[in-house]
């Protein structure tokens, strides 16, 4: 491969100048057929790194992704493009579809799929027949149990070699050791064969403070206080979506900044408008939950306040971290009150199914969607038992 001809297909196609760091590095040694772990900061653009190889690679290319969601992004993504024929296959496919879409496989670039729906026998002989030129893992950690993002059926995708893809790429922003060993590990991989290539988690620019006050109605004025000094850009993240909004209105009446909330309670739509407003600076501040975020890439962001504590210290981490993208001073500042760590609690508490929740499923096993968020996961494990290791 030619020395600027990555740096060319980047030009051309994705209209970017130059490489972030770590991306040239990672496309090089997958192009060379070397099995490569990139370790990249959330919104370092890791799609670009199997959406690129494309314009190299003939042979289907295959991401494994653990959320519909994320799948459907990336191919409304990829659609939206145009250059390449995309498919999506998940257990929300009917089963018509389904069979139309393997016996015409061949004619797609793209195949994005989770890891339960490729285990399937009818997937996989379809798929041996098929040239896999390059076999995605998306957000890679979801393999470890030291992560909280443990998806037990990523477990699974140890059974991929048998389709002996060409190049072999894993994608994740968490970068302890630990994981990153891990995730080696549970899919079957050698240390001395794989290239990690890492770029820091460390953020230098921007400012980690963390401040205390005796109650909830100075949390509040201190967030006044603050808004009123730092005034724009900024995200600041509530742990709900109500609070969020009566804030939004709250803060707004009394510093005068433009604020507009933003939570997965709204439409689509709407959701749509206000991160375009606030990407064209007509918004001051976002008032958001953990819904902000995913693909959000404003690099003049100047602060990131957390009203509530976030879910995890990795949630915490990918949320301060879309502060100061341009490398310009940014500050993180974390507003706790006495009581405030009960509530990531509750919220999670939230999140597991009932009792009667997974006797229903048990009823109807194809749905388990029944059993709330976590859903999938504890089928899981009902399905294939705590055996698996
Ligand atoms: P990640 O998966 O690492 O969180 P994404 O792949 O969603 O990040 O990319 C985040 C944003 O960065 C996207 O808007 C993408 O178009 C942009 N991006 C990717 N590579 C580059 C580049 N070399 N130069 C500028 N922007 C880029
Ligand atoms: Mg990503």
């Amino acid at each position: 491969m030619a020395d600027d001809q990555l740096t060319q297909i980047l030009k051309a196609k994705f209209g970017f100048s130059s490489f972030r760091p770590g991306q040239e590095e990672t496309l090089r040694t997958v192009m060379d057929g070397q099995p490569t772990l990139a370790v990249l900061p959330t919104g370092s653009g890791k799609s670009l790194l199997f959406q690129l190889p494309a314009y190299l690679i003939s042979d289907l290319i295959l991401v494994v992704s653990p959320l519909i969601s994320l799948m459907q992004d990336q191919v409304d993504r990829l659609r939206s493009q145009g250059d390449f024929k995309v498919a999506i296959l998940n257990s929300d496919l009917p089963y018509q579809d389904r069979r139309q879409l393997l016996a015409t496989l061949d004619q797609y670039h793209f195949l994005f799929t989770s890891p339960e729906s490729l285990v399937n026998p009818q997937v996989q002989s379809r798929l041996k027949t098929i040239s896999i030129g390059l076999f995605v893992v998306d957000e890679a950690h979801c393999v470890s149990q030291w992560g909280p993002d443990f998806r037990p059926e990523y477990l699974l995708l140890k059974q991929m070699w048998t389709l002996r893809p060409k190049r072999l790429l894993m994608l994740t922003a968490t970068a302890t050791p630990d994981v990153q060993q891990d995730i080696i590990d549970k899919l079957g991989l050698k240390n001395s064969t794989v290239k990690i290539v890492s770029r820091g988690v460390d953020r230098p620019n921007i400012f980690l403070a963390v401040q205390k006050l005796a109650d909830e109605d100075r949390k509040r004025g201190e967030l006044l206080r603050l808004l009123r000094q730092l005034k724009t850009s900024g995200v600041v993240y509530f742990s709900s979506r109500k609070l969020a909004s009566e804030m939004a209105s709250f803060i707004q009446q009394k510093s005068g900044l433009k604020i507009a909330a933003y939570h997965a309670g709204q439409s689509r739509r709407e959701r749509f408008i206000i991160q375009q407003q606030f990407m064209q600076g007509q918004l001051d501040v976002i008032f958001a939950t953990s819904a902000f975020g995913m693909g959000i890439d404003k690099s003049n962001l100047r602060f990131v306040i957390h009203y509530h504590l976030p879910g995890s210290l990795e949630a915490y981490w990918q949320e301060i971290g879309r502060a100061g993208r341009d490398g310009k001073a940014a500050i993180a500042i974390l507003l706790y009150a006495p009581g405030d760590e009960s509530l990531p609690a509750m919220l999670m508490s939230h999140e597991l199914p009932t009792a009667d929740q997974v006797q229903q499923w048990q009823r109807r096993p194809r749905q388990p969607q029944i059993m709330g968020p976590n859903g999938e996961v504890v089928a899981f494990y009902l399905k294939h038992g705590w055996s698996l290791n």
